[in-house]
């Protein structure tokens, strides 16, 4: 989001009561996903990915659960009183968040209202009280350094840390970190936000979460990590190009730069700021086949196990 377009989702939300992007108060109800996760059945010698919805993945790596970017309310955005002003959801969350399992960890890419949901987040470690870990990037961590951790820890650029057996590396994506418009960035200030993607490697096996990222060569120089799934963005394109790929920038980068063997699209269908809504899925369905890697999520709640 540039500044601009949060300045313009505040006041849209916030003028409009019956009418929100020309919905009707009838059409913006969110639709159910279709497919649900089957968190109980998931076992520890197992590798499941579901998509829960925007950006937010449930990932078990062999025991270790991972959540990443978790958006579970009805609204992301600036809570003033009591109520949340921001974008409404257009799908529910595969996972209602009194059904979402304890994660070992949160991991976030940068502070924006629709990656890093203080409510959801308070939400989670005061169910939780004092047993997730929180790994998000450099500047970020003091928005929600007030809540009830076990530890929460920044990485940045090229930094690893083990965690949970679990080794995690901070790469560097191409997107803004700022949370409000008057808060500075990088890459212009070294101490502004960051936004990070991440490696996350147990048992030998790799897997990119891409967090939020336009379309970028630097992604190159992970094609000798032999990373085996990509966790890409696919949405948020129209109008914001500049700082999100559309899904055949991300197919490109995770199958002709990173050489991944698995694709896994978030980011879309989610909210209805995403004036794409559904045609990010349609049109990646519709161009998949030219790309050697192979997309093993078509919808919000399905379930990759590897
Ligand atoms: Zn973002």
């Amino acid at each position: 989001m540039n500044r601009k377009d949060f300045i313009k989702n505040i006041t849209l939300v916030t003028g409009s009561v019956l009418f929100e992007n020309g919905r009707t108060f009838a059409e913006r109800v969110p639709k159910y996903p279709l497919y649900k996760p089957e968190v109980n059945n998931w076992e520890d010698s197992e590798l499941n990915v579901a998509w829960i919805g925007h950006s937010t993945v449930l990932i078990n790596l062999f025991g270790t659960i991972i959540l990443t970017d978790p958006v579970l309310f009805e609204r992301v955005g600036v809570e003033f009183m009591g109520l949340t002003y921001g974008p409404i959801r257009y799908t529910y969350p595969a996972l209602d968040k009194d059904e979402m399992p304890r994660p070992d960890i949160i991991l976030i890419s940068h502070a924006h209202m629709d990656h890093m949901d203080y409510r959801t987040i308070k939400f989670l470690t005061s169910k939780f009280k004092n047993q997730i870990s929180c790994i998000t990037a450099a500047n970020t961590k003091d928005v929600i350094d007030d809540l009830k951790w076990k530890n929460l820890e920044e990485l940045d650029w090229n930094q690893n840390l083990d965690l949970c057996e679990t080794r995690f590396t901070g790469i560097e994506v191409k997107h803004n970190g700022w949370r409000y418009p008057f808060e500075i960035d990088r890459p212009e200030y070294p101490e502004g936000r960051s936004f990070n993607g991440y490696i996350v490697e147990k048992n030998g096996v790799k897997i990119f979460f891409a967090g939020d990222t336009a379309f970028t060569q630097k992604f190159k120089s992970l094609r000798k990590e032999k990373i085996d799934m990509a966790i890409f963005p696919i949405g948020g394109y129209v109008p914001k190009k500049q700082y999100h790929c559309n899904p055949e920038e991300a197919l490109i980068m995770a199958d002709k730069f990173i050489e991944a063997k698995y694709f896994i699209p978030v980011h879309c269908k989610t909210f209805d700021t995403d004036d794409e809504l559904e045609k990010p899925l349609i049109w990646m369905n519709e161009i998949k086949d030219n790309y050697k890697i192979k997309v093993v999520i078509n919808d919000i709640g399905q379930t990759f196990k590897y």
